[in-house]
């Protein structure tokens, strides 16, 4: 049975880059080596990190004053990262609350005695729209945190806030790639690459230089300075993890970048919310100016028929489309490597489902 894998992360990889890995397996490059057993540092893997560096900055369309750093800990160790990289001036940050990371992230720059002003919150629309890009005041915090896609809430910013002479750092965990900016507009982007960019156990942070340098004496393992510095080889990086990344980077290239993602991606999404819009039975509840390209929850109110339609979804190989425990329903991730047939294979299965329903 094809299987079609709707899950929100660890998600999903093109079925190119699991082929190449298969017949890298065994001899990487030649070297009678697998890849998992090649040093990091030896100019095998120097030529790895180097072209998974170059071809991320390229893809992103970012001036030379950028590094790309690689990471271990999640994307929830960058929540402690950043303030304590970043937050030397004012010892204070802006947020914008638009959900779960959103929160996540506010608690672990509290934890460290940094204060957060959360600027706008719609925890109590339930995260359905977005809070507001409202202008902030100026040379009063040390940057503005957003989470561009709203990974279990289903929304996403169209718009980037415009912060003046205020750093915009941004999780875009689970849009990375797949939903086009301006990125020279973000100042440090921190992404946990399970959704769009591999597997998990790697964090890409991609920061602008003037940003590094500006707290001394941080834990090394999350020193911006000390990684630039070290090329993220300050101790043994995730090897696997930063090869796959390499090759899921050079498909994208070869897919035709960011921009041909997003269009990938709106005519995915599309698909689904157009069909759930008419839908009588199925509800997205998020509005329509804020929705996602790549996680859309659903519901149909009753918790026993969503139970019953997951269920008989992954009986027919529509795999992990149970929405997350805090919201309930259903949530299908269409990030890059989601073909376009599995969102029609997921339209007609609940197209079905909708019409025996009813009876
Ligand atoms: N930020 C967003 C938007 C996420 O979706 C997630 C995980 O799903 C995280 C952060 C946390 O990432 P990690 O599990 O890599 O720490």
């Amino acid at each position: 049975m094809v299987v079609y894998n709707f899950s929100a992360g660890p998600a999903v990889l093109p079925t190119e880059v699991i082929k190449r890995i298969k017949e890298d397996l065994p001899s990487f490059d030649n070297s009678g080596m697998s890849v998992m057993e090649i040093s990091h540092r030896s100019n095998l893997f120097d030529e790895v990190i180097d072209q998974a560096q170059q071809d991320l900055k390229e893809l992103l369309q970012v001036p030379d004053d950028y590094h790309v750093l690689f990471f271990q800990g999640g994307c929830t160790l960058q929540f402690t990262a950043a303030p304590l990289n970043l937050a030397t001036e004012h010892k204070k940050i802006a947020l914008l609350d638009s959900g779960h990371w959103a929160d996540r992230a506010r608690d672990e720059a509290s934890r460290l005695g940094i204060e957060v002003d959360v600027i706008d919150s719609t925890k109590n629309l339930h995260y359905t729209q977005l809070p507001a890009l409202k202008d902030l005041p100026q040379d009063t915090y040390d940057y503005l945190h957003i989470t561009t896609n709203n990974t279990i809430e289903g929304t996403a910013y169209n718009r980037l806030p415009k912060t003046g002479n205020t750093p915009l750092v941004a999780d875009l965990s689970s849009n990375f790639l797949a939903q086009d900016y301006d990125f020279s507009k973000f100042d440090l982007m921190m992404v946990g690459a399970q959704k769009n960019v591999g597997i998990a156990g790697l964090t890409i942070v991609v920061v602008k230089d003037d940003l590094i340098g500006k707290a001394k004496n941080l834990p090394s393992m999350i020193d911006y300075e000390l990684f630039a510095k070290k090329n993220s080889m300050f101790n043994t990086p995730p090897v696997f993890a930063i090869y796959v990344a390499g090759l899921v980077l050079k498909w994208v290239k070869e897919q035709g970048g960011v921009k041909e993602m997003d269009r990938r991606n709106r005519k995915k999404s599309d698909l689904l919310y157009d069909f759930l819009d008419d839908s009588k039975l199925f509800t997205a509840p998020v509005m329509k100016q804020d929705r996602s390209l790549t996680n859309v929850p659903f519901v149909t109110g009753k918790p026993e028929l969503d139970q019953e339609l997951i269920q008989q979804a992954s009986e027919v190989g529509l795999l992990n489309i149970k929405g997350h425990r805090s919201v309930g329903g259903m949530r299908a991730s269409l990030y890059n490597a989601m073909p376009y047939i599995g969102v029609e294979k997921l339209v007609d299965f609940l197209n079905k489902f909708e019409k025996d329903y009813w009876g």
